[in-house]
């Protein structure tokens, strides 16, 4: 299938019709932003590297029932989706304290919890992706009470799944954020992506960040460390 117009440009992907108005193309950028678009820069090879990368992640998650928006790979930067109706909340995931939620509570990063923690942001960007709870989700008519439960059964599974995977690679999944979209049928999928710009990967062995936080915190050597995520995935799987 082949683009037909852009649709929509964000802040990492360009979104494009196609003739079947149930598909879309995903085109991923090398465009980086931080602190609600503040910060900008360019990741030289990130959109290559985090479209292979969702689209491993997307078919291991098919493979374990988890249903997806992925339907095929097109190019180094293009994936054709299911065209979803994104459900306007980032359901964020935590194993391990770091970023907003440490700053928030005023603890270190690096404690490890003993259970996942889930979180949901409003994706207004107006509003700076607000923290909010499911009670003003389901009183803003974000989702309701069976779309959230879904989204939490799935995101909590997908923690797990994630983690075996990065496990296998020497690297640790601290966070992640996920994004679920309704097909026409109401269907729950898990859409958007899932890469270094969307997850805290720290190697095992020594806690070495390896994901956008190095293009966040002016680390150095960013494209390095989403060259060598991906190369240890690939050697995975
Ligand atoms: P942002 O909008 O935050 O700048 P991106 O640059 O990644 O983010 O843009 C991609 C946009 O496409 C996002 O708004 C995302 O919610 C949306 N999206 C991702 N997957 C799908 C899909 N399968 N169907 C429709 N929209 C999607
Ligand atoms: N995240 C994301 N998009 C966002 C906000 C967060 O992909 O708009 C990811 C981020 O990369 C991290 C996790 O969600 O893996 C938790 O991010 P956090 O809330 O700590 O916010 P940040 O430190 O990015 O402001």
């Amino acid at each position: 299938m082949e683009k037909k117009e852009l649709i929509y440009e964000g802040k990492a992907k360009k979104v494009y019709s196609t003739e079947n108005g149930n598909y879309l193309i995903v085109s991923y950028k090398d465009d980086a932003t931080a602190f609600n678009g503040l910060k900008k820069g360019t990741i030289s090879g990130k959109g290559v590297i985090n479209n292979k990368m969702s689209n491993i992640m997307m078919k291991k998650l098919e493979a374990e029932g988890i249903p997806t928006h992925f339907v095929e790979e097109l190019s180094d930067r293009d994936t054709l989706v299911k065209k979803v109706s994104i459900v306007p909340l980032e359901v964020i995931i935590r194993n391990i304290s770091a970023g907003s939620f440490a700053k928030r509570y005023g603890v270190p990063e690096g404690i490890v919890f003993a259970e996942p923690t889930i979180e949901f942001s409003y994706k207004n960007d107006g509003l700076g992706d607000p923290l909010i709870n499911e009670y003003h989700a389901k009183a803003l008519s974000l989702a309701t009470e069976d779309e959230i439960e879904t989204i939490k059964k799935y995101s909590f599974r997908i923690n797990k799944l994630l983690k075996n995977i990065w496990s296998s690679c020497g690297v640790t999944l601290v966070d992640f954020k996920l994004e679920f979209g309704r097909l026409p049928s109401g269907e729950i999928v898990l859409a958007d992506e899932i890469s270094p710009d969307t997850e805290r990967l720290w190697d095992s062995e020594t806690g070495e960040k390896l994901d956008k936080d190095r293009f966040r915190r002016d680390l150095g050597n960013v494209e390095e460390a989403y060259a060598e995520v991906m190369k240890r995935l690939s050697e995975n799987s």
